[in-house]
């Protein structure tokens, strides 16, 4: 039996609480650096509970993390970094990668000294992202890379990126791919921001021109990283939902310095609630409108208001069945593709209450713009961490056990399929 174990040996949020509380009485010091209190809380195992306990967890079960990461806010104090680094790289070296690796490049993911993109998607790889074709070539002790990305949010300001690439062209393309962590701030590496229809620059085409790669930088495997890109999609799925976190705005160096490390952070993702549709505005929408009373208006809002509320429902009852020790399962696509139905309604609805005026921008028009930035930013949810149509596949033949999608350059060699290789 431990501080966090009843006399069974069974976790539970309360006794975990209740030990952080003691140490966060005993440690938490709002006047440190911010990287300084993030290593005190590493080296204490109460950074990602749920990892082992010589990668700065306590081995507890996955619910345990969002036990800890809301009791340290509740309490005052600040947990580990938000963005694709902690929610995305780290799982996927600690899956994957070598010691040497972990013990290299997780402690500066999770002090925050580090920030991580996401360079998967190619111009002619997205959904068939097995079918990309920037390519590493081992020279001497780091690999060559050549190529070009696109999509890639955050990858203009990123210290490190997870990259795939293929090292083999002459097996099936699935087997030919190997991931690395790619050091950002280098001559090889250009990232150009696009600018989006909503008037945002989030993503960027990243270019890659012998881009280098220190050869021990390979997470899993050299040929085997479409399995370490699974793992990064899955929790990419799972995290669909950004949420900033509240901290204290009590005064204090480490309090001062998270809240700007936020600030950075969201500043790329401003437009993600508007992403989501905005369904948490449209009763105020509909009053400022004067339509609150119209029967067919409030007959869309209650329609809209339904499908979120069961949507929230589905996420409760996944998060449950995995605290109690359910393998992950569909819950992920569905969350997806339940997203991308609330977000398409309830911008149907807020161009319902608002008419032809919603496609006005600037300060004067509906909500200050945002209806506006609402109907240019929806379209991004149903596509992002994979499209609806890439989900129901999924769900299909994982879920459903239909009959497979017919894949006919699977099994060839890379090389020889046409216009790839
Ligand atoms: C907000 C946002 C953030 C993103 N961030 C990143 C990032 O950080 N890093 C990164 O690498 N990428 C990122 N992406 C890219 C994203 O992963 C891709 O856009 C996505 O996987 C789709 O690929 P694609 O754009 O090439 O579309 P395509 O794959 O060309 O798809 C075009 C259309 O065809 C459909 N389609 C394709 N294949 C099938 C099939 N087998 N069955 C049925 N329909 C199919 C699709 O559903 C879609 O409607 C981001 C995208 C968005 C919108």
């Amino acid at each position: 039996m431990t501080a966090q174990t009843d006399a069974a040996g069974v976790s539970s949020p309360e006794l975990i609480r209740a030990e952080l509380a003691v140490w966060v009485r005993r440690n938490w010091d709002p006047d440190l650096p911010l990287r300084d209190w993030r290593t005190l809380l590493l080296d204490a195992g109460w950074a990602v509970p749920s990892w082992p306990q010589r990668w700065y967890g306590r081995g507890l079960p996955a619910w345990a993390d969002e036990v800890v990461s809301a009791e340290l806010l509740r309490l005052g104090a600040v947990g580990v970094p938000v963005g694709s680094g902690t929610w995305l790289a780290a799982p996927t070296i600690l899956a994957h990668g070598s010691d040497e690796l972990c013990l290299r490049l997780l402690r500066p993911i999770l002090t925050g000294e580090q920030t991580w993109c996401q360079l998967f998607s190619e111009p002619g790889a997205g959904s068939d992202l097995a079918g990309l074709s920037t390519t590493a070539v081992l020279d001497g002790d780091s690999w060559v890379v050549n190529g070009q990305k696109v999509w890639n949010t955050s990858a203009h300001h990123a210290d490190m990126a997870m990259l795939l690439a293929r090292t083999d062209s002459s097996v099936p393309k699935h087997q030919g791919i190997t991931y690395f962590a790619l050091p950002m701030k280098q001559p090889g590496v250009e990232a150009r921001q696009l600018r989006q229809m909503n008037f945002h620059a989030s993503f960027n085409e990243v270019f890659l021109t012998d881009a280098r790669v220190p050869r021990d930088n390979v997470v899993g495997a050299v040929g085997q990283g479409w399995a370490a890109a699974l793992t990064t999609l899955a929790y990419e799925r799972r995290f669909a939902a950004l949420q900033r976190p509240a901290y204290s705005p009590s005064p204090g160096r480490a309090l001062d310095e998270a809240r700007a490390e936020a600030e950075r952070y969201f500043a790329t993702y401003s437009w993600y609630p508007q992403r989501a549709g905005r369904p948490d505005l449209v009763v105020e929408h509909a009053r400022a409108a004067g339509v609150a009373s119209d029967p067919v208006v409030r007959q869309a809002i209650a329609r809209l208001i339904t499908l979120q509320r069961v949507s929230t429902w589905t996420a409760e009852r996944a998060r449950v069945a995995r605290a109690g020790g359910a393998r992950p399962g569909a819950e992920g696509s569905i969350g997806k593709l339940a997203a991308s139905n609330v977000a398409r309604e309830s911008a149907r609805v807020h161009s319902l209450i608002t008419g032809a005026a919603g496609l006005l921008t600037g300060p004067d028009a509906t909500l200050g713009g945002v209806i506006a930035e609402v109907l240019m930013s929806v379209p991004a949810v149903s596509i992002a961490g994979g499209t609806d149509e890439i989900q129901r596949n999924i769900l299909a033949e994982k879920m459903l056990g239909l009959p497979a999608e017919l894949r006919v350059d699977r099994d060839v060699p890379f090389s020889q399929i046409k216009g790839r290789g």
